[in-house]
């Protein structure tokens, strides 16, 4: 159903509930300007019920007079003419309703929301002190009308709406959604309807927000007030979509630009002045809540909440730690594993897969730096007679003593590896041809002159080295080519008596062809 079509249908006053005699001669009567007090409250005295509630309202301690108002005539001079049309309509529409729930509309909520606004609205109004007091209090007691005329007049399509309403969406924004309009607009049409002042009828209409830009001067004003109760009532009510107790008392604070202190009152006022309202008007509404009890229901929240923060806080906490220590075992376990597999398992020095990898590396840069890189092949001599004489255990004490006695001449110049049984390599980059022959003479001597004292015994060996230097790679030379000139070099050194270096030059280098044994470097001492 259209918006239009909708308001059409639920405004037909003729349908809605009839009001009493009493009431509808008072909104006669007001209709003329030049009514007298004496025939409005002439009018009430007729109904003698409505006058009693009136008279009972009007005495409540909400309205704060300062003597007791015993008649209507007396109630219309002191809070007003607008303001007791007003009440008469609404009180007389308290009689008319039965408080009984039927058909998914729930009357006793209805009430007890309606006398929340209007207490409310009728606290704020004082607090304003612009003499609206009575009027918001009157808004505030119509400001539902609506949701009656609606399920009175669309009654099926509006219990849908109130169904999903209940399922926790404020009514307003479900009514807005199915049928176009809320609540407040119908209630406007319907107060319009029956001829209520403009500003009463604005201030209803926009009591959920909509319109009120185009609500101005002292409708404005009203209208806020009326907005701000029904944010308050909407929480004492625990209706769906309500706001909490700080958000509320934000909300009031600035729809009415009343101070804190103001509206806190109107909330701690609140629940005495719905409970005595509603006796005196003899509407049941069941149990309304109190303040205090909704404001240790916020604070049991609130600590619930921070409760809840703090497990979850303390939840990520110990999860970012366990990723943290996951995280550093992981690493701990990849060095560890890292460290297997670049070391020798015998000396501790770097492996063959570390030689190869690093001998890449160093012939790339070489190539591309236009630098000279030396290999020095180093291979234990006699090594199978001397594992024969003194048993494999010495020649492995012979092995990591050869080891670390290379790792600490070569002193960061080059990498020192095991290449495999008893045979060693050192990569020396940067280095001259001079540089490396000066290096490998260092570590024949240093081989020579080492003593490992294993089992009671002094040990000792010679090594061969053969020198694989290129002074400029040449594009294409590889590592492998390199390795060879080295081993090569050995090779001669071993043919040539042990215990000495001898060098292949690459293709650059000094000797002119690859491959070319090309000069001793140092002879065997003994
Ligand atoms: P050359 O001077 O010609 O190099 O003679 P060599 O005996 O050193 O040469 P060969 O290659 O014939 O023998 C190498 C020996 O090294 C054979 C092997 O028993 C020994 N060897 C290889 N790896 C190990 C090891 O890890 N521990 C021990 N104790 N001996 C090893
Ligand atoms: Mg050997
Ligand atoms: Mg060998």
């Amino acid at each position: 159903m259209g918006r239009n079509e909708f308001l059409a249908a639920v405004c037909n006053v003729e349908d809605l509930p009839s009001l009493p005699a009493a009431a509808l001669e008072v909104m006669r009567l007001s209709r003329n300007k030049d009514v007298t007090l004496d025939q409005i409250a002439g009018a009430l005295q007729n109904d003698p019920a409505l006058a009693a509630r009136l008279l009972k309202v009007v005495n409540s301690s909400m309205f704060g007079l300062s003597r007791e108002v015993t008649s209507i005539r007396q109630a219309v001079v002191i809070v007003g003419l607008r303001a007791v049309k007003a009440m008469a309509l609404g009180f007389s529409l308290t009689g008319l309703m039965s408080f009984r729930s039927t058909e998914g509309f729930d009357y006793r909520r209805y009430w007890r929301r309606s006398l929340t606004t209007a207490a409310a609205a009728r606290q704020l109004g004082r607090g304003k002190g612009n003499g609206l007091a009575d009027e918001a209090f009157v808004a505030g007691l119509l400001s539902d009308i609506g949701m009656l005329a609606a399920h009175r007049k669309a009654g099926e399509v509006y219990r849908s709406v109130l169904e999903a309403a209940a399922a926790g969406t404020a009514i307003e924004a479900v009514e807005r959604a199915r049928l176009g309009v809320d609540h407040a607009q119908i209630g406007q049409a319907v107060l319009h309807a029956w001829g209520l002042p403009p500003l009463l009828c604005e201030a209803v209409g926009a009591h959920h927000g909509a319109g009120v830009e185009s609500v101005s001067g002292e409708g404005r004003a009203l209208a806020g007030i009326v907005m701000g109760a029904a944010r308050i009532a909407a929480l004492f009510n625990r209706d769906p979509g309500a706001g909490l107790v700080e958000e509320t008392r934000a909300d009031v604070t600035r729809l009415t630009g009343l101070g804190a202190d103001i509206v806190e009152e109107t909330l701690i006022a609140l629940d005495a002045h719905v409970n005595e309202m509603a006796s005196y008007l003899e509407i049941d509404i069941e149990s309304p809540v109190s303040y205090a009890q909704i404001q240790a229901e916020a604070a049991a929240a609130m600590t619930r909440f921070a409760l809840e923060a703090e497990a979850d806080r303390a939840a990520s906490a110990r999860e970012v730690e366990d990723a943290r220590r996951h995280a550093e075992r992981l690493e701990e376990e990849k060095k560890a594993i890292l460290e297997i597999a670049s070391t020798d398992g015998l000396t501790g020095i770097a492996n063959r897969a570390v030689l190869d990898r690093r001998l890449e590396e160093e012939v790339r840069r070489a190539q591309s730096q236009r630098e000279g890189l030396s290999v020095i092949f180093v291979d234990i001599d006699l090594f199978k007679q001397f594992n024969d004489e003194y048993g494999h255990a010495a020649g492995d004490a012979i092995l990591k003593g050869v080891a670390s006695a290379l790792k600490s001449a070569v002193n960061g110049r080059g990498l020192v590896a095991r290449y495999g049984g008893e045979e060693f390599a050192v990569v020396v980059p940067r280095a001259s041809s001079a540089e490396a022959a000066a290096l490998a003479e260092e570590l024949r001597n240093t081989v020579a002159k080492l003593v490992i004292h294993w089992s009671g015994r002094a040990l000792r060996v010679t090594a061969s080295l053969g020198i694989g230097h290129v002074d400029a790679l040449e594009d294409g030379m590889t590592a492998g080519q390199l390795l060879h000139l080295a081993d090569r070099a050995m090779y001669t050194a071993k043919r040539n008596g042990r215990d000495r270096v001898e060098t292949t030059a690459g293709p650059t280098g000094p000797g002119g062809t690859p491959g070319t044994p090309s000069r001793r470097v140092a002879a065997a001492p003994n």
